[in-house]
């Protein structure tokens, strides 16, 4: 389980994040959604340690962030950031052996190998092995993006809005991997994104976030309102329920 308790962030004397309390647990698809600057970067990146954490405590399984080592933390929780900075003179191939590094160290052995294979052909990006990262599209950069994290084979993955330049079919086979991964076995998958609709119909839960805070957190079917829309995103957007999910129309 993810356990935030009390956290707090803020910078040169802004704050950014206030009184986060969270638990995620074991499995599942969780969507993080609000609108933009609501802090939902800054959420994951804490707890995925890319910026130290100040107040509050964070634990992952039994790791303490920032007290356990990176490298434990590295073998349990991976994350994608939202401006993942990744060279660009990488092979789809290359970048994706690096998503194994907590593992192999540096030294990738056979194991590493057929799990890159398999990522590879999961993620529909084998024809693409050789390719550099400069050389492909957003959203198949994209993809291998979210490959990445997906070989580093932790129990939680964070992905900060994978679904940026993809398109449907793209956007949809993602979301139908990720479902079939936290159904499948035990990930627990944290995932931003910014349309709704995809959270309504992938997630389990859904966690909104506004200025800073957790304003509201359950089922999308109980999340998704009229009422939510109204007060966290300011848009009078109309909800029908479609297969008991929660469809908003744009
Ligand atoms: P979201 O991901 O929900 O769009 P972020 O977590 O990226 O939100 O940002 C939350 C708030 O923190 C925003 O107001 C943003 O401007 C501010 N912020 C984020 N990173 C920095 C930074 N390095 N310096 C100053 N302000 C920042
Ligand atoms: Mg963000």
């Amino acid at each position: 389980m993810i356990s935030i308790r009390g956290v707090a962030h803020s910078i040169r004397g802004k704050t950014i994040l206030e009184d986060i309390n969270l638990d995620l647990p074991r499995g599942g698809v969780t969507a993080l959604i609000g609108p933009n600057g609501a802090g939902k970067s800054t959420l994951l990146s804490l707890v995925a340690r890319l910026q130290n954490l100040g107040t509050g405590t964070i634990m992952v399984d039994d790791l303490q962030i920032g007290a356990c080592p990176d490298a434990a933390l590295a073998r349990v929780l991976a994350i994608m950031p939202q401006s993942a900075q990744v060279s660009a003179r990488l092979r789809v191939g290359e970048a994706v052996m690096m998503g194994r590094y907590p593992w192999h160290r540096g030294r990738p052995g056979k194991r590493d190998g057929e799990i890159v294979t398999e990522t590879l052909r999961l993620f529909s990006l084998t024809p693409l092995a050789d390719r550099f990262l400069d050389e492909i599209s957003g959203g198949q950069r994209q993809r291998a993006l979210v490959a990445m994290a997906y070989a580093q084979e932790t129990d939680y993955l964070l992905l900060d809005e994978p679904l940026n330049n993809l398109d449907i079919a793209a956007s949809r086979h993602l979301m139908g991997l990720l479902r079939q991964m936290a159904d499948g076995g035990r990930k627990s998958i944290v995932i931003v994104l910014h349309d709704i609709n995809y959270a309504a119909a992938f997630a389990d839960r859904v966690v909104v976030m506004r200025n800073g805070r957790i304003v509201a957190d359950g089922p999308p079917g109980v999340v998704i309102t009229p009422g939510l829309l109204g007060d966290v995103f300011k848009t009078d957007a109309q909800v029908h329920v479609i297969d008991d999910r929660p469809v908003v129309l744009v």
